[in-house]
């Protein structure tokens, strides 16, 4: 059943054609979450104007993480990183606007915090790539697959970190104040 994501796509010609309103999965990795800095990195998205679609703390399970960095299985720092994530709870968010998922990658900054230009979340609040206290999809396609692939694929959902119901589907009164 679509429940609440029907208003997020509408039938054309019997097919069902996805809203392009974008998403970008952001998430407080661990450290984040242990160093208290989940109020902080909400903040910077909700101060920049993005719409908070969907929200909730979540011990990691193995298999979720290898999947979800299942690109970077080659690397050294693998193993490393799936414990990594899998240490502790994250908080796992869906955020939405137009643009949302580039504009997010600046607000986070470089994969390499020392790198990462002062301002942004992580030029501000860590020091290490192996601790870089958030995740930010980095494609709109990988939006999708992280948040909700019924956008792509509307009759086989293996979006990856949410289930269904746990998107609301909401609009902020504050939103003419921000995009005309
Ligand atoms: P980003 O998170 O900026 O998109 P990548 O997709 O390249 O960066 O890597 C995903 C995550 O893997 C990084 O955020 C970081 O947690 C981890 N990582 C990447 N490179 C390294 C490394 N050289 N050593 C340890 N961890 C790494």
């Amino acid at each position: 059943t679509w429940g609440g994501r029907a208003a997020r796509a509408h039938v054309s010609a019997g097919r069902i054609v996805a809203s392009s309103v974008e998403q970008s999965y952001i998430m407080v990795k661990p450290d984040g979450v242990q160093r208290g800095l989940v109020g902080e990195i909400i903040s910077r998205f909700e101060k920049k104007g993005f719409v908070l679609k969907g929200l909730k703390l979540f011990q990691c399970p193995k298999d979720l993480a290898e999947e979800h960095y299942k690109d970077l299985k080659e690397k050294s720092f693998f193993p490393g990183l799936i414990e990594y994530i899998t240490s502790g709870p994250v908080v796992c968010m869906a955020w939405e606007g137009d643009g949302v998922v580039a504009s997010a990658r600046k607000l986070i900054g470089a994969t390499n915090p020392l790198q990462a230009e002062p301002g942004t979340i992580r030029g501000d609040l860590a020091v290490q790539t192996g601790r870089n206290v958030v995740h930010g999809s980095d494609s709109p396609d990988n939006g999708k697959r992280e948040i909700d692939d019924k956008l792509i694929t509307p009759f086989l959902s293996v979006a990856l970190w949410f289930k269904e119901g746990e998107l609301c589907e909401w609009e902020s009164v504050l939103t003419p104040w921000v995009v005309e």
